[in-house]
């Protein structure tokens, strides 16, 4: 299927490694130009080189820096005059008992994974209304829809961020325009993040990591761990001309992890 995005930009937030850089490598794939963005420049710009190779015909535009700073959302902002698409994402906050998280803690949380994102469709959605097309995806977690004892961080702001888009995703001057946003909710996927959160768990429980993790998958119905790709081709799919009927939905990708029947 020819997704009908070709030529068009993408601003993809936090996308050197995982889920963000499966859905650049996606985009790329389709013709999209993308600006990436991450903190560790080296990382980062290795990634933009992949992603060339993988597409030599589209520009790839490297940004270093904070995306949950303002400094670095005016620089990925400035790297490009224009986006079609914005795709938000920003590492997750550490997971931790409630009782040692003060302010100062809430609020990095926050800014990253609430913030962040709305400043930059603040920025972004009134140009793609303009023009009359914009995709707007946030990667969040399945954790808002089935919320994760230890990650009551990532719970909490990223509940606010969802029902925040739910309202803006159904406003007039975005719905009719034909912008859409929505946030893909990952389960657990092959990543660093996650190979990271589950080894510091079998730590704790006395596990090796290989047991820990092979327990993890035999309680996930799919019996596995999804991969970057997966993740990466609903990312495009829902970037695609194709979806422009899909807005303010909660698109949850788990292998059927989350035991819900909506
Ligand atoms: P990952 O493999 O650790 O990759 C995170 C990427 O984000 C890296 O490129 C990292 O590069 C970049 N990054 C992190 N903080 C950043 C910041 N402040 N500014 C700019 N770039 C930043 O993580 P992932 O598994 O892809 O996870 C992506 C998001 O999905 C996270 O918020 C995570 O909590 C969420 N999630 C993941 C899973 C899963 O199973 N993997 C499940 C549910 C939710 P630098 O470190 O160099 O900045």
């Amino acid at each position: 299927m020819n997704l009908g995005i070709a030529g068009r930009w993408a601003l993809v937030c936090a996308a050197s490694k995982g889920l963000g850089k499966a859905c650049a490598e996606a985009l790329v794939r389709e013709g999209v130009n993308v600006v990436i963005t991450a903190r560790g420049e080296q990382t980062l710009n290795e990634t933009a080189l992949q992603l060339r190779a993988i597409n030599p015909e589209v520009t790839v535009i490297a940004v270093a820096g904070d995306i949950s700073t303002p400094e670095g959302r005016a620089a990925a902002l400035e790297a490009h005059e224009h986006f079609d698409i914005l795709v938000n994402n920003a590492g997750g906050p550490p997971p931790g008992d409630f009782r040692e998280w003060d302010r100062e803690v809430w609020l990095k949380a926050l800014d990253a994974n609430m913030l962040t994102p709305i400043e930059l469709i603040k920025a972004t959605v009134d140009g793609m209304a303009k023009r009359g097309f914009g995709r707007i995806v946030n990667i969040t977690s399945s954790a808002v829809k089935s919320p994760i004892e230890s990650l009551g961080l990532s719970n909490g702001a990223r509940s606010g961020l969802t029902g925040f888009v739910a309202g803006l995703a159904r406003q007039d001057s975005i719905a009719s325009r034909n912008v859409t946003i929505n946030n893909l909710q990952p389960g657990s996927f092959d990543t660093d993040r996650l190979r990271g959160n589950l080894l510091d768990a079998a730590q704790e429980m006395g596990l090796t990591g290989e047991e820990f993790l092979d327990e993890c998958r035999s309680e996930i119905p799919a019996k596995r761990f999804g991969t970057a790709e997966e993740f990466g081709a609903l990312c495009a799919f829902v970037c695609s001309s194709h979806a422009s009927y899909i807005t303010g939905q909660n698109l949850l990708i788990d292998g059927g992890a989350v035991r819900s029947s909506q």
